[in-house]
C-alpha cells in the first residue's frame, strides 16, 4: 500500500510537470468506484492544475477556479505521466493535458484493485476533507511533545496500531509504523500510556529517519505493489530493519517475530524492542 514516501515520490514527479491544463478526460468502465462524489462531480476539462501538495497519504491537486482534485491511492493506486496516451491495463482516469512549452502530457490514474478514490471538490469541501487528517508525520509539527500528548489522551491503545490512525498520524502506514517502533526500541504492543516523554521524542526523531531513507529511495515496493509515475518500483526495501525481514537489521542477530495486530502484519525484534 502506498504510504507517505511513495505518495511523496509521485507528488514530486507530477509537480515538475505543472502547470497542466486539462483538454480531455477519459474514464474506464469501472471508474465509478474511484470517482467521488458520484452525483455532483464537476467536469475537470478546462481546469489547470497549478500545483500539487500532499497531506498524509492524500495527494492534493490545486487547480484554478477553486477546484481541487484529492487523490487517495488506496491499496494499489498510482499516477502515470507519459508523452503518449497511456494504454496500461487498469488506467481508470486519464487526463490529456497541455503543459509547459505547449507540450502534450498524459496523466493517468492506474489502480488494479480499485480501492483508491479521486474526489473532485470545490475549495470548501476540499478543506473540510483535509481537516479530517491529523498532523502529517513528515512535518515539523510531528514532535515528541505532540506524540506524548496524543498518547496521554488515549493511554490504552497499542502503540503500533494507534500510529496507523490517520486522524492523528497522517501518512503513517503499516510498514512505517513497524519500522518506527523498531528504531525507537518499543514493542508494537506496548500501551500508549506507558510511553515516556523521552520515548515519544525518540518516536518523532526516528520517524524522520524512516521517511527520509524511504523517500530517497523513491519509496517502497513489496511483491508487485507500488510503482511511480514512470512505472518504476521503489528501492527503499533495503533500508527496512524489521518489516518483511528474517533477522533484525539493528542487532543483526535476532530473528524477527511476526504477529497480527488489529488484522495487520506486524514485525518486531524481541531483543531490541522492549
Ligand atoms: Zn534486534
Amino acid at each position: 500500500m502506498p504510504e507517505l514516501p511513495e505518495v511523496e515520490t509521485i507528488r514530486a514527479q507530477i509537480e515538475k510537470k505543472t502547470p497542466l491544463t486539462i483538454l480531455k478526460a477519459e474514464y474506464s468502465t469501472f471508474h465509478n468506484s474511484i470517482l467521488k462524489p458520484k452525483s455532483k462531480h464537476f467536469d475537470p476539462v478546462g481546469a489547470t492544475i497549478s500545483d500539487i501538495k500532499r497531506k498524509g497519504k492524500l495527494l492534493i491537486f490545486l487547480c484554478d477556479d477553486d477546484k481541487y482534485f484529492l487523490s487517495h491511492l488506496g491499496m494499489s493506486g498510482s499516477w502515470r505521466i507519459s508523452n503518449n496516451k497511456i494504454t496500461e491495463k487498469h488506467t481508470h482516469i486519464q487526463f490529456e493535458t497541455i503543459g509547459k512549452n505547449n507540450k502534450r502530457i498524459f496523466l493517468g490514474y492506474v489502480d488494479p484493485r480499485r480501492f483508491g478514490n479521486l474526489y473532485f471538490y470545490h475549495e470548501e469541501e476540499a478543506l473540510t476533507f483535509m481537516d479530517g487528517l491529523g498532523i502529517d508525520i513528515g512535518t515539523d509539527e510531528f514532535t515528541g511533545e505532540y506524540v506524548h500528548s496524543v498518547f496521554k489522551k488515549y493511554p490504552n491503545k497499542m502503540v503500533k496500531a494507534f500510529l496507523l490512525d490517520q486522524k492523528y498520524f497522517a501518512g503513517c502506514g503499516n510498514y512505517i509504523a513497524s519500522e518506527i517502533c523498531a528504531r525507537a526500541g518499543i514493542r508494537p504492543t506496548r500501551r500508549t500510556g506507558k510511553i515516556t516523554k523521552k520515548e515519544a521524542q525518540l518516536i518523532s526523531e526516528v520517524t524522520n529517519i524512516v521517511l527520509d531513507q524511504s523517500i530517497e529511495s523513491n519509496g517502497m515496493t513489496f511483491s508487485g505493489g507500488y510503482s511511480d509515475t514512470e512505472g518504476k518500483v521503489g528501492e527503499g526495501v533495503k533500508n527496512l530493519v524489521v518489516f518483511y525481514q528474517k533477522v533484525c537489521g539493528l542487532c543483526n542477530k535476532t530473528p524477527v517475530k511476526k504477529i497480527i495486530l488489529k488484522t495487520r502484519g506486524t514485525y518486531y525484534c524481541p531483543f531490541c524492542q522492549k
